[in-house]
């Protein structure tokens, strides 16, 4: 019989606050509480492992790979589209659990993020599927190299808060699909939508294949990345942790995808389309700020500084805040009264250093509880903490500048490097401006288009590695390369890759 804790209900569905290892239920006898930011009141107990249950999920892992890499991708492919399937039809009760532990909005969650979670799936099963290893004679007609994508085994998946869901599918899909089998190791402030996968996991996946042990950072995910079964950690999150888990990962000689923190430019020349930079700088408060890709620093041509200040300002007062439930709320709580502290020290500090505040800096008087104000700060001294360090929150700065080569000089002034907004309708600069940019994705004239297909990560501070398309596959595999005496073997075209 098992001893699995009761589910408990969030939002009306049903949510299990137990591991999922080996397709079974496992609690543990230590928890910790999930609180929504929606009004800060609990609404789970979930079970909070450490380096047993890692342990045991990490070897659930390692005896479900053999069989799992041996189905090759075209035998893995109908199952995760199943697995993908299951999640568009919870589509509903995954965006309604994710807005209740993380304050995210639920239009975008229904209508965005949820199916793209189910999409990040069914894409890389695809992908593999059609993938053939690239083959070549050598130059001298000697040899023949045939490249294989081989399964590289358990791979640790860890996971941040902001969105959740999202960002577990978009390394699970991967890793799962190319023939790892993966524990993943969800965001101890947001774990509940992870532990709806794992019930749709039961139905879709053998034992084993994706296993889910939900836990403290420091406790569960330090020994997680630590574990010698391990052979790849895919980690998003913080640049801090980041340093951590790569200490872990030196030890075991095991590669790391790092996708971490940013401090993005946005850049509006003068020739800029002003609606629509307008426009995209106001999607920069969106998810309350909370998101990595953020071009949370404005940098404005002097020639149109004041309108455009003008114009986001009459912009920013017109966002409504509130609960993430109500389909016009376009900016909704901050995750936890630690990350709000948090957020509220870097704005002291930057009004303590002589930056001016626009707008903001403090929660919303009607409101209450975790709603930050969307904030702006001009006039800032040139190395401020506010403009060098990630607040992840709504707290924006904008600054001026007078030439293009400013313009970049400004915008590679930080130690990160996630992503780069540029504003412009010359097609030369744009190109001229994306080129000089350090950062992982530069978006002309758009904001937050990203394409599966697409590499990304950051440079700097902002991350290790590339994943997509691929160099996702590249990363979750061991590239192998065969090589034949020519005239000993026939050329197979179309070889399957693992
Ligand atoms: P975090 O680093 O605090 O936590 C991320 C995950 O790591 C959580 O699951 C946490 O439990 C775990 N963790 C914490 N300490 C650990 C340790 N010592 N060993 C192993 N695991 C540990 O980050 P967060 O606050 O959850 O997320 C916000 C950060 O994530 C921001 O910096 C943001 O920019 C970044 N982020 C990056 C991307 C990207 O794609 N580049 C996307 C979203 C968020």
């Amino acid at each position: 019989m098992s001893n699995r804790s009761p589910d408990v209900s969030v939002a009306g569905v049903r949510v299990s606050p137990d591991h999922f290892i080996d397709n079974q239920r496992v609690p543990s006898i230590a928890t910790f509480e999930v609180v929504s930011p929606i009004d800060e009141r609990m609404v789970a107990r979930v079970s909070a492992g450490g380096a047993g249950e890692i342990d045991a999920a990490v070897r659930a892992a390692e005896r479900a790979f053999p069989s799992w890499a041996a189905l090759g991708a075209g035998g893995r492919a109908p199952i995760l589209r199943r697995l993908s399937g299951l999640m568009e039809d919870r589509v509903e009760d995954l965006a309604a659990v994710e807005t209740t532990v993380n304050g995210s909005l639920l239009e975008a969650g229904r209508l965005r993020v949820m199916k793209r979670a189910a999409y990040n799936i069914r894409y890389f099963a695809d992908q593999m599927e059609r993938l053939d290893g690239e083959q070549w004679d050598t130059p001298d007609g000697r040899a023949h190299n045939r490249v294989v994508y081989a399964p590289a085994g358990v791979t640790a998946v860890i996971t941040p808060w902001n969105a959740p869901l999202m960002l577990a599918t978009w390394k699970v899909g991967p890793a799962l699909a190319v023939g790892n089998t993966v524990v993943l190791k969800p965001p101890e402030w947001a774990p509940l939508t992870a532990s709806l996968l794992a019930d749709l996991a039961a139905e879709a996946l053998p034992p084993g294949v994706l296993n889910i042990v939900q836990g403290i950072g420091e406790e569960a995910g330090a020994a997680l990345a630590a574990h010698p079964g391990v052979r790849r950690i895919a980690f998003t999150g913080s640049t801090d942790t980041a340093r951590l888990i790569g200490e872990s990962a030196a030890r075991n000689l095991v590669p790391v995808s790092f996708e971490l923190g940013g401090k993005s430019p946005l850049i509006v020349f003068a020739d800029a389309d002003l609606d629509l930079a307008v426009q995209v700088a106001l999607d920069q408060y969106d998810n309350a700020g909370q998101v990595c890709l953020a071009g949370t620093r404005l940098l404005v041509e002097a020639p149109v500084h004041d309108v455009f200040l003008e114009r986001f300002v009459a912009g920013a007062r017109a966002l409504r805040q509130g609960d993430p439930r109500e389909p016009t709320t376009r900016i909704g709580p901050l995750i936890t009264r630690e990350h709000l502290e948090r957020v509220a020290g870097y704005v002291k500090r930057a009004k303590a250093a002589g930056a001016r505040l626009v707008f903001g800096g403090r929660v919303a008087p009607t409101l209450g509880g975790l709603y930050y104000e969307p904030t702006l700060f001009t006039d800032v001294p040139a190395g401020a903490e506010i403009l060098m360090s990630e607040v992840f929150g709504p707290v924006l700065t904008l600054q001026t500048f007078r030439r293009e080569a400013e313009a970049i000089q400004l915008a590679n002034d930080t130690c990160y490097g996630l992503a780069g907004v540029v504003l412009t309708r010359d097609q030369a600069r744009a190109n001229r401006v994306a080129d000089a940019l350090v950062a992982g994705t530069v978006w002309l004239n758009c904001f937050y288009v990203r394409d599966l297909a697409a590499p990304f990560g950051g440079a700097r501070w902002s991350g290790i590695g590339r994943e997509g398309g691929r160099w996702g596959v590249e990363f979750y595999c061991d590239v192998k390369n065969v090589v034949y005496r020519t005239g000993t073997f026939a050329t197979v075209p179309g070889v399957p890759i693992a």
